[in-house]
């Protein structure tokens, strides 16, 4: 790891990665200074703990002091692309994630996750398979802690879960995770990459750095992501929705099943004993298994662990049942992907509550399925004009004003066995504070409804 000693740091960002890495840095010794776009609505316990370490702060906007650094650490949330932080991105000072960072200080067994959809569930999931099975685990990354918080007190045996964003890969240099996960490649982001391969070029870094002692757990049924794979140096293990000819962890025959170099096949549990639903998480399931493999896990305690998971928050989540409707939020669908994934976990009709703001991705593709499942689509937010105008004729359509009004007009058109999804597609910035905000006020929502036959008497 290179001397800090002295070292002078800029952080651009001060959320949670922020903080956690200023804190580390300033720890060993480097001169840090946090740059930082809002203003500070108070001085936070936070700034004021860091400044009693030496970190000077700087809030409101980025001046030209950012220049005066060895490196730079950008937080996930701050984009390169405009103004002086365009300028410093194409000067000689090396930029780093904040994983970066953290790995210099890492002696845990790191298995690093990423995909366009399915990494906080895949995480969460695969943290829960080593936790349950009595070893020392953690979670971190874009979901749990920030790897920062966590990296100096980790050992050797210890096994690190990342959840992964291609924000905090495309700013890797030495970081090697031991089991590497691509979940999926689909296009998001595209407000902040110029084109829809940088996206896939920043995520498919996780296996830069990976040699062939480490693993690389493939989707192999991803046709974008199997056509990258020659840039893989780690040893693959497949996992996919059908057997694939190598050693991995594939759904079929209703089965999810290990299968080995030699193609001996094992059947782990039934699909239908798992706790989380629909067929997206077949993947996710398999992908989890195939992660922990080279830990040795008894079989037992990872099925126990699969049929207990029933998934996180705002993820498909069941609300509740009123009148015979069932409520989902699923308000972490943040792009078109997750939302086709949503509506394909459902038999029953669906009423479908989408829009928010949109990141410039193409919503057109998904009106077969809209025509095939949604029985009324109910838009809001900024994105709610564009989605008319791409779905016009594939299912009934209403505009709704605010999400207290969609979720109204929702339950009002409903009938008995409907199911009510918010799955919006979309980034929820322009309405809320984040996904978890909207989720959270859909859910509130919900459990205020009174039943259609109390309003009525
Ligand atoms: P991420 O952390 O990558 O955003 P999450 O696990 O939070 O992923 O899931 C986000 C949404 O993406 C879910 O609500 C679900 O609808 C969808 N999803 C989950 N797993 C997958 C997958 N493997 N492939 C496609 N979509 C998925």
């Amino acid at each position: 790891m290179m001397n800090l000693l002295g070292k002078r740091v800029v952080v651009l960002g001060f959320a949670r990665s922020g903080y956690s890495v200023a804190k580390l840095l300033a720890k060993s010794g480097a001169r840090v200074l946090v740059s930082e776009r809002k203003s500070p609505e108070q001085l936070k316990k936070s700034v004021v703990e860091l400044q009693n370490m030496g970190v000077e702060f700087e809030f409101g906007g980025h001046s030209r002091q950012i220049f005066d650094a060895d490196f730079v650490v950008v937080s996930p949330g701050v984009s390169l692309r405009d103004g002086i932080l365009n300028e410093l991105a194409n000067s000689s000072i090396p930029i780093y994630s904040e994983i970066e960072i953290a790995s210099w200080f890492n002696r845990g067994k790191i298995i690093g996750i990423t995909g366009s959809n399915g990494k906080s569930t895949t995480s969460t999931l695969t943290h829960r398979i080593i936790v349950d099975a009595k070893r020392k685990g953690y979670l971190a990354g874009n979901i749990g802690i920030p790897f920062s918080e966590i990296a100096a007190q980790t050992k050797e045996d210890d096994i690190v879960v990342l959840e992964l964003s291609s924000f905090q890969l495309e700013r890797i240099a030495s970081f090697a995770p031991y089991v590497s996960v691509i979940l999926n490649l689909s296009p998001d982001h595209l407000d902040r990459y110029d084109s829809v391969e940088t996206y896939y070029f920043a995520k498919l870094r996780i296996w830069e750095n990976q040699d062939e002692r480490d693993l690389a757990c493939i989707r192999m049924d991803d046709p974008i992501l199997t056509g990258y794979i020659e840039r893989c140096k780690a040893k693959i293990l497949g996992f996919a929705r059908r057997y694939f000819g190598i050693h991995g962890v594939y759904a079929y025959d209703g089965w999810i099943n290990i299968v080995g170099d030699d193609g001996k096949e094992e059947r782990l549990i039934e699909i239908q004993s798992l706790g989380l639903i629909g067929p997206h998480n077949e993947w996710n399931v398999a992908a989890s298994v195939a992660a922990t493999l080279p830990l040795d896990i008894e079989r037992d305690s990872i099925c126990n662990t699969l049929m207990n998971f029933k998934g996180i928050e705002h993820r498909l989540e069941f609300v509740r049942e009123l009148e015979g409707v069932l409520f989902y939020n699923d308000s972490k669908s943040t792009n078109p992907d997750s939302l086709d994934w949503a509506l394909q976990t459902f038999t029953g009709s669906i009423i479908l509550i989408a829009g928010g703001l949109d990141k410039g991705t193409d919503f057109s593709f998904l009106r077969n399925r809209i025509s095939e499942k949604v029985k009324l689509a109910i838009l809001i937010g900024k994105a709610k004009e564009k989605l008319r105008n791409e779905w016009i004729g594939a299912t009934e359509i209403i505009i709704a004003n605010s999400l207290p009004d969609a979720v109204e007009l929702a339950f009002e058109n409903s009938s008995p066995g409907d199911i009510v999804l918010l799955s919006p597609g979309c980034a929820s910035f322009d309405m809320f504070d984040n996904f978890e905000h909207r989720g959270r006020v859909f859910k509130e929502l919900v459990n205020k409804l009174k039943s259609k036959y109390e309003k009525r008497t």
